[in-house]
């Protein structure tokens, strides 16, 4: 009997290779007892990775770290960032690990990351580990997040390490693979232009170009012309998160992507009762992080990635700003027409329909989700069986009827395209009583209502007979929520 030969997993060190000035080698923490918690299937095998063999030891080696492929050069990536507003100079890594580069089955490159792997040298006061419950957390939500067709890192897998993290108690330590098309930040480019090094500052531009945005190369100013592609690609991004109830509790500069993918889901939560106040993050006191505060945040923290990329855009710095204000003047227009065209869809309604007759209904329509604290999620799919003549689930979750059938009128009048509506309107989100009954589970080994969480909220918008509780807003005995950033 032969023996099959261990696979080859071809990791390149593309990042490490062309950007050494922000990859420290370094190496994953030593984990006792690893064992397996969550493995996307699918998504390993887009990557070439058979699971299974991910799931024997040398596989579990690989998914926290501590065996890694011949050739493979793991980092922890150098940035700096903005955290609620206050700068930053030296962030980074500092409990994860770049272990490098795959290409997928589609020939796109992806990185391959591990998070909870250590202390690095970035790892100032922290641990460097991460517990169970938040890496699972990262682990569901982002893949509801990818299930629901917006752009974000993904979850490969989650292994216990069989060591203890302390936060308020002892909890169950885990490392999460992750995967994204990059780990780009602004923060990134906020480190590379404060070194004074400009040509450090292009060779990263370049890279980002290259690995995202390749059409800026050809453009007369490829380095303006990736700030635009950055802007649209965030005002697409965040006008999804909106249109979803998406809140991301820690939109830091460090945690904002080049590529448009939604990164590091600590705080994270989605919306139930429609309120564009809406804070979940204990330490976001001020509500700079709130639900409807996102735009502007993804705008604003544009603005610090314009004025990294300023030596880039001009050699006169007074020309370099005047071009970088214009694209990011860009911004509003983007995410209007990114937000309009999502809720159009979420209503049933035409692309073309004039904007004199969508907006006032757009508009009183958030109104009246806010004034009755409606959850929104709940009513875009109950307005499908109001295109088709019933209204009364709709109906149930207000208490303001005059209004709304005011508004049903209207809205019914323009011919809803029922269907269409079941197409972009999720039944299943991760809600958060559900998410934390996961987690809690999960953390003293019952790994059920995970996995049943899983199953949900992979085909959100396919209704399934059996599920009605994965549909279903938070028991008022679950209170007011919180997340908490100490992950
Ligand atoms: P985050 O808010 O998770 O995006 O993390 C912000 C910064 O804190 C990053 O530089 C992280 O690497 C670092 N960090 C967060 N948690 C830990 C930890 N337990 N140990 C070391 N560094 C951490
Ligand atoms: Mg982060």
């Amino acid at each position: 009997m032969s023996v099959a030969p261990p696979p080859t997993v071809a990791l390149d060190d593309r990042f490490a290779r062309e950007l050494p000035e922000l990859a420290l080698p370094w190496q994953a923490e030593d984990a006792p007892d690893p064992r397996l918690i969550a493995l996307n299937v699918p998504l390993a095998a887009g990557l070439g990775l058979d699971p299974d063999w991910l799931r024997t030891p040398e596989g579990l080696r690989l998914l926290v770290g501590t065996s890694v492929p011949d050739g493979a050069r793991p980092v922890a990536q150098a940035y700096a960032g903005h955290q609620f507003g206050g700068y930053s100079p030296r962030l980074g890594d500092g409990r994860a690990l770049l272990l490098g580069e795959l290409v997928d089955g589609d020939g796109r490159v992806r990185d391959l990351h591990l998070k909870g792997s250590g202390r690095t040298p970035f790892a100032r006061g922290g641990d460097g580990l991460a517990a169970v419950g938040p890496m699972l957390r990262e682990y569901v939500v982002s893949e509801a997040m990818h299930a629901l067709g917006i752009p974000t890192t993904r979850s490969l897998a989650v292994v216990a390490t069989g060591r203890p993290v302390r936060r308020e108690t002892l909890l169950p330590g885990a490392v999460l693979a992750r995967v994204a098309s990059s780990h780009l930040r602004v923060g990134s480019f906020q480190y590379a232009r404060a070194t004074g090094d400009v040509e450090l500052l292009r060779r990263l531009a370049d890279h980002a170009i290259g690995r995202h945005h390749p059409g800026a190369a050809d453009a007369e100013r490829p380095y303006l012309a990736l700030f635009d592609a950055v802007v649209d690609a965030q005002a697409s991004l965040v006008a999804r998160w909106m249109l979803v109830g998406f809140v991301h509790g820690v939109m830091n500069t460090d945690n904002m992507t080049i590529s448009g993918e939604t990164i590091d889901y600590g705080p994270c939560a989605f919306l139930e009762a429609f309120d564009t106040a809406t804070v979940y993050s204990s330490i976001d006191h001020g509500g700079r992080y709130a639900y409807g505060n996102q735009p502007l945040v993804a705008e604003w923290n544009l603005a610090r990635l314009a004025e990294a990329l300023l030596p880039l855009i001009d050699d006169d710095e007074e020309r370099a700003i005047t071009l970088a204000v214009e694209s990011l003047r860009r911004f509003r227009p983007q995410y209007d027409v990114a937000w309009s065209a999502g809720m159009r869809a979420k209503l049933g309604l035409p692309a073309e329909l004039d904007d004199a007759v969508f907006s006032p209904l757009a508009d009183e329509l958030l109104a009246l989700l806010e004034a009755d604290h409606v959850d929104s999620t709940s009513f875009f799919r109950a307005l499908g069986s109001a295109a088709r003549g019933d209204a009364e689930p709709a109906r149930l979750l207000f208490l303001d009827l005059a209004s709304l059938d005011g508004w049903l009128e209207r809205w019914r009048a323009l011919e809803p395209e029922a269907d269409a509506m079941d197409r972009v309107n999720p039944v299943y989100i991760p809600r958060n009583h559900l998410v934390e009954e996961a987690l809690d589970a999960a953390t003293e080994g019952d790994l059920e209502p995970l996995h049943g969480l899983l199953d949900a909220v992979a085909a959100p918008y396919d209704e399934r007979p059996g599920l009605e509780r994965y549909a279903a807003p938070a028991p008022p005995d679950f209170g007011a929520y919180r997340t908490f950033c100490g992950t």
